[in-house]
C-alpha cells in the first residue's frame, strides 16, 4: 500500500493507547497514512486535515481486539440439540456426524458471517482453526472470505489423522492421511503466507489436538512450521478427560507431551490450558509459549476455570478467544472480555482480574500470542487497526466517569467504527465491505441443509 491516503480521527471522548505508556487521553485522536499509524495524541496536536476526517466526539477509541481461537464453520451448528448439554468428548462425538456433511460453500459463508459478528463486536484480527475438510473443502475457502470482508486473518491449517479405529476420537471418515496434510499445509504456506509487517494474512500449522493426531504428525508439523517461520497452534489440557487421555496414551501430562514434541516457544500457542499444571505454567513462561483463553467455551462445556492470573504472574503470554460457535454460541469479543473478568473472579476472588487487564489480554496479549509486534496498541508505526464505541448509548448510561471500565463491565456493546489496515470496515455501526442480510439468509439456508443431511 503506497497510495499515501490519510485518515484523521479527532475529538474521541477517550482514546486508550495500550502501548508501553498505557495512556488514556480525553479529546484525542490518531493520524493514519495508508495502513499505519503516524501520530497519536490530543486532538490539538494532530494535523488539521486529511483525505478523510472522522469526528469521534462521544466515542471510546481502543486498539482493535484480537481473537486467538475460533472454529468459524461451527456457526452453522449453534445450539444444536444433540450438543447443548455435553462435555467435550461427548459434544465432539455428536457433532462430528453433522460436520461430515460440510461443503466448500458452507466454509466460505460461515466464515463471512462469523467474521461479521466478530467485526461488529470490536475484533479486527482473528485466527481461525479449520481442522476438517470434507467434500472438497479447503482452507482457501475461509481465506477468500477474510479477504472479501477485510479482516486481518491468521488462517490455521488444522488436521485430524487418528480416527476411531486407531484409538482416536473422530470417525475414520473425517481424518486425512498425514502425507496429504503436510503436503496441503506446505501448499497453503507457499500460496498465502505473508511474513511482512502489517500482513493481512498469515498461515498457521495446527494439528487439531493430542487426541486426534499422531506424535509423528505433531513432530513433522513443528519441523514444517519452523522451516517456513510460521506459527504452531493446537488444543491442550482442555478438561480432565483430556488429561486422562494424555496420561493413558502417552504416559505424560499435556505439558510434558508438548515439551517432548518441541511444541513450545514464542511461535506456539495452545487453546484452553484450563488444566495446565504448575510445571506446565513454568514451562510456558520460560519458553514464551502462548495460551488462548476461551472463558465462554470453558463454561459452556464445564471444562473448568483456566488459571489466567497464575499464568500471567508467571509470565505466560495469554490472549483471548471466543472458540468455535458450537461451544460458545456467540462470537462477541467485548462479551468475551467481560466473561474473562467474571470467570476469573468466580475462581480466584474479586481482584483476580481488572477491566484494564481484560482489555490488555484482548489486545496486547492477543498480539503476543500470535507472535506479532505490529498490532494490539495505538502508537506511531503500528498497524492502523482501531475500533470506536459510542459512549452515548443506553448500556453505558451512568458509567461515563470511566469509559474503559464501562466497556468491560456493562452489557456487551457493538462498535460504531472499525478501521482495519487503514480501511473503514464498519461505519456508523454498519458493515461497509459486505451487505450482511443476504449472507445471513444464505447462512441459515446452509445450516438447515447441513442439519437435514445428517438426520
Ligand atoms: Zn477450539
Amino acid at each position: 500500500m503506497k497510495s499515501g491516503k490519510t485518515l484523521l480521527v479527532k475529538h474521541a471522548e477517550m482514546l486508550v493507547t495500550m502501548d508501553e505508556t498505557r495512556r488514556e487521553m480525553r479529546d484525542a485522536g490518531l493520524y493514519i497514512e495508508d495502513n499505519r499509524i503516524v501520530a497519536v495524541g490530543p486532538s490539538a496536536t494532530l494535523p488539521d486535515t486529511a483525505d478523510e476526517v472522522l469526528d469521534l466526539a462521544g466515542h471510546l477509541v481502543i486498539p482493535g481486539l484480537i481473537n486467538t481461537h475460533h472454529h468459524m464453520y461451527q456457526s452453522l451448528t449453534r445450539a444444536l440439540p444433540a450438543a447443548q448439554n455435553a462435555e467435550l468428548f461427548g459434544w465432539l462425538t455428536n457433532l462430528y456426524k453433522v460436520w461430515a456433511h460440510l461443503t466448500p460453500e458452507m466454509i466460505e459463508v460461515s466464515t463471512l458471517s462469523a467474521m461479521a459478528e466478530l467485526l461488529l463486536s470490536g475484533c479486527t484480527t482473528s485466527s481461525d482453526h479449520l481442522y476438517l475438510y470434507p467434500n472438497g473443502s479447503r482452507l482457501d475457502d475461509s481465506i477468500v472470505a477474510a479477504q472479501r470482508i477485510g479482516m486481518r486473518f491468521h488462517a490455521s491449517r488444522g488436521s485430524m489423522s487418528v480416527g476411531q479405529s486407531a484409538g482416536g476420537l473422530p470417525p475414520d471418515a473425517l481424518v486425512e492421511r498425514e502425507a496429504d496434510i503436510l503436503r496441503d499445509t506446505q501448499r497453503l504456506i507457499e500460496t498465502w503466507h505473508d511474513a511482512q509487517r502489517y500482513a493481512m494474512l498469515r498461515v498457521v500449522v495446527a494439528p487439531c489436538s493430542p487426541f486426534s493426531v499422531s506424535r509423528d504428525l505433531m513432530r513433522e508439523s513443528a519441523a514444517l512450521a519452523r522451516h517456513y517461520g510460521v506459527s504452531l497452534h493446537t488444543h491442550l489440557a482442555e478438561n480432565v478427560n483430556d488429561i486422562a487421555y494424555s496420561r493413558e496414551k502417552f504416559g505424560m501430562t499435556p505439558a510434558e507431551y508438548v515439551q517432548d514434541l518441541d511444541w513450545v516457544g514464542r511461535d506456539v500457542w495452545h487453546a484452553h490450558c484450563v488444566q495446565l499444571d504448575e510445571p506446565g505454567i513454568h514451562l510456558f513462561a520460560r519458553t514464551g509459549t502462548g495460551v488462548a483463553h476461551c472463558p465462554c467455551s470453558n463454561m459452556r462445556l464445564a471444562s473448568g476455570i483456566a488459571p489466567v492470573r497464575r499464568m500471567r504472574l508467571a509470565g505466560v503470554p495469554v490472549g483471548l478467544g471466543v472458540d468455535g460457535s458450537a461451544s460458545n454460541d456467540g462470537a462477541q469479543m467485548v462479551g468475551e472480555m467481560r466473561q474473562a473478568l467474571l470467570l476469573q473472579r468466580v475462581g480466584f476472588g474479586p481482584d483476580a482480574m481488572t477491566a484494564r487487564e481484560a482489555l490488555e489480554i484482548a489486545t496486547l496479549g492477543g498480539a503476543q500470542v500470535l507472535n506479532r509486534d505490529d498490532i494490539g496498541a495505538l502508537a506511531p508505526g503500528m498497524a492502523a487497526d482501531f475500533v470506536a464505541f459510542d459512549l452515548r448509548q443506553l448500556s453505558f448510561a451512568g458509567a461515563l466517569h470511566d469509559p474503559v471500565a464501562a466497556l468491560v463491565f456493562c452489557a456487551p456493546s457493538q462498535v460504531a467504527y472499525s478501521v482495519i489496515n487503514g480501511q473503514v470496515v464498519v461505519r456508523e455501526g454498519v458493515l461497509a465491505t459486505l451487505e450482511l442480510a443476504p449472507v445471513i439468509e444464505r447462512h441459515n439456508h446452509l445450516a438447515q441443509s447441513l442439519y437435514q443431511a445428517s438426520h
